[in-house]
């Protein structure tokens, strides 16, 4: 990490004991030490050091269950994460308190990724800035960052990100807690969307998951007994990189065929001005007309709207999802798969199209009861789980 943790948990009995209020809200010192099966004094001398490093405080007393009373523990009201989300085209920022609750408003700003890290990166830290100063705070205890490419995780930059021209081996962690003096993670935001459904989402209750985000591009975010496992290389799950076809369509990557070369959201916007240009789809015309350009959601629009060819390319893509993830419920025999990201918003078509062939083609024993259902969480996914990846740093033994 690039920045010291001023005020971190010191052994493992208080870096769970944070987990646990910030997953589950204010418990007593009774039920702490039942928890974590540690006698009532060592629970009374860890919460005290965990008030003193400025991490929890007393939240009043518990409801009596007889005998003595015990006194309600909660996170310190001075934590503060910010949770940073750059996507190729736009970028949320929010703040959270210490339990990952979004404070006020998410910010949501349009910005061109390709435009470099020194342009994305200084408008990421005035939004943060603002936001920052609107809620008096002067330093927050952590910033969690997702980019839209793959990322080295313990060096804290992306790798030749393939959307994302001029930030491969850029030093976003450091850059960004340099500048705003607290400690700061870095992610792909796939994983940190993973992260945000883990702990406020549909996957709540699910230790081991996908999360699969189909937006300018298509990636999976894989988590297996709560924690996501990023690989050996931190590439794990960049699904949109599985050749679908022999001879398809070039891809950003370089490659042929590759599954968001016929479905991510730039593949959707070029299949749609062919579609206009041939005239097959009267909504995607009218929509072109008004506009002069079309994006997916454009597509979306226009499916919603029951036109016939737009409702086509929607099952076309989702049929290609279906088709690596049946491959991967297979290979990995997950409890759930959850579809997120803008191009998600296709909906219900997009959803019956994939899970009809998840269904049809996978093992009956891993699909029996194999929950794929759309986020709940839209934009706020990645923002969560922004905060959610550095607070797993801020609560963690030192
Ligand atoms: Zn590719």
């Amino acid at each position: 990490m690039a920045y010291t943790l001023a005020g971190r948990a010191e052994n493992p009995t208080q870096a769970t004991v944070l987990r646990l209020l910030r997953d589950e809200g204010p418990l007593s010192r009774v039920q702490l030490a039942d928890r974590l099966g540690v006698s009532r004094t060592t629970m009374a001398s860890e919460v005290n050091r965990l008030t003193e490093l400025g991490l929890a405080e007393g939240a009043g007393p518990a409801a009596s269950r007889g005998g003595r009373r015990s006194t309600l523990v909660d996170l310190s009201r001075e934590l503060r994460f910010v949770g940073i989300d750059i996507g190729a085209t736009s970028m949320s920022v929010a703040v959270t308190d210490g339990r990952l609750s979004v404070l006020g408003e998410r910010r949501h700003v349009a910005l061109d990724v390709r435009l470099g890290p020194e342009h994305v990166l200084g408008l990421a830290l005035e939004v943060t800035r603002k936001l920052l100063a609107e809620h008096r705070i002067e330093r927050p205890s952590g910033v969690g960052v997702g980019v839209p490419g793959p990322v080295d995780f313990h060096s804290g930059v992306p790798v030749s990100p393939p959307i994302m021209p001029g930030w491969d081996g850029y030093p976003v962690r450091d850059a960004v807690a340099r500048e705003l003096g607290c400690p700061v993670l870095l992610d792909n935001d796939v994983n940190i969307m993973a992260l945000g459904e883990r702990h406020s989402g549909v996957a709540r209750s699910v230790p081991s998951f996908l999360f699969v985000k189909i937006g300018t591009g298509i990636g999976c975010g894989i988590v297996i007994g709560g924690e996501l496992y990023r690989g050996v290389d931190g590439c794990a799950g960049d699904i949109g990189h599985i050749r679908v076809e022999e001879f398809g369509p070039t891809c950003a990557c370089g490659n042929s065929g590759c599954l968001e070369a016929y479905f991510g959201g730039a593949a959707l916007a070029r299949d749609a001005m062919a579609a206009v240009r041939g005239g097959r789809s009267p909504a995607l015309v009218a929509l072109h007309d008004q506009k002069g350009e079309l994006s997916a959601e454009d597509v979306a629009t226009a499916a919603t709207q029951g036109d016939a060819y737009a409702v086509q390319m929607v099952r076309d893509g989702g049929h290609r999802v279906g088709w690596v993830l049946a491959s991967l419920v297979s290979f990995f025999n997950p409890g759930l798969i959850v579809i997120g990201g803008r191009v998600a918003r296709l909906g219900h078509t997009l959803l019956a199209e994939i899970r009809g062939v998840v269904y049809r083609r996978s093992l009956p024993l891993a699909t029996g009861n194999l929950p794929v259902v759309l986020s709940e969480m839209g934009d706020d996914a990645g923002v969560v789980g922004g905060a959610a990846l550095i607070s797993e740093a801020v609560y963690a033994a030192g």
